[in-house]
């Protein structure tokens, strides 16, 4: 599915999802980079050595989620978006969940936006919660945004338009 459609499958997600005891203690990053090619900004942007030296430029990264702790360095550093930051913990109901965001223009704090899957499609709605737009031009804007818990490993953008055509 991941080389044809480019979306991963749900075994391609296990693999990368932090365990659940781990997400239930704060925001911690996932990493859905499937592809070998020679790139590593998100190992050089991490100081808490949470995702590992690299052997050979092509690996995949590989990450301690212990060692994270969910500062989103790395998200906006990480020229494929394929970072996101997941913190089940911002409160009862929500999680906050941090994206990188290149559409422009830029959503404002506390925008009610679209929550949508991988596939594009809207699932849920989403509140803006931060915009942050480095002004670093390797840096890529990152999105905080709450949904609802049980839609937090489904939601990987935002949409604000008329995504499912009504
Ligand atoms: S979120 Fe921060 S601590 Fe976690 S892997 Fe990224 S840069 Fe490292
Ligand atoms: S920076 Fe992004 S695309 Fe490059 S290896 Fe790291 S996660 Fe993969």
């Amino acid at each position: 599915m991941l080389e044809k459609t480019g979306v991963p499958a749900a075994s391609d997600l296990e693999n990368v999802m932090p365990s659940e005891e781990r997400l239930n203690r704060g925001p911690v990053a996932v990493i859905e980079c499937f592809q070998n090619i020679p790139c590593n900004p998100c190992y050089t942007a991490c100081s808490r050595n949470a995702i590992k030296e690299f052997e050979d430029i092509n690996d995949l990264p590989n990450i301690d989620h212990e060692a994270c702790n969910g500062c989103s360095l790395c998200v906006s550093k990480c020229p494929g978006l394929a970072i996101m930051i997941m913190d089940m913990t911002y409160s009862e109901q929500e999680a906050l969940i941090k994206i990188p965001y290149e559409f422009l223009p830029l959503p404002k704090e506390n925008d009610l936006v679209k929550g949508l899957d991988r596939e594009g499609k809207p699932v849920c709605e989403a509140k803006v919660i931060k915009v942050m737009n480095p002004k670093s031009f390797d840096k890529t804007p990152i999105l905080s945004i709450a949904v609802k818990k049980e839609f937090a490993k489904i939601v990987r953008n935002i949409g604000m338009g008329d995504e499912d055509g009504r």
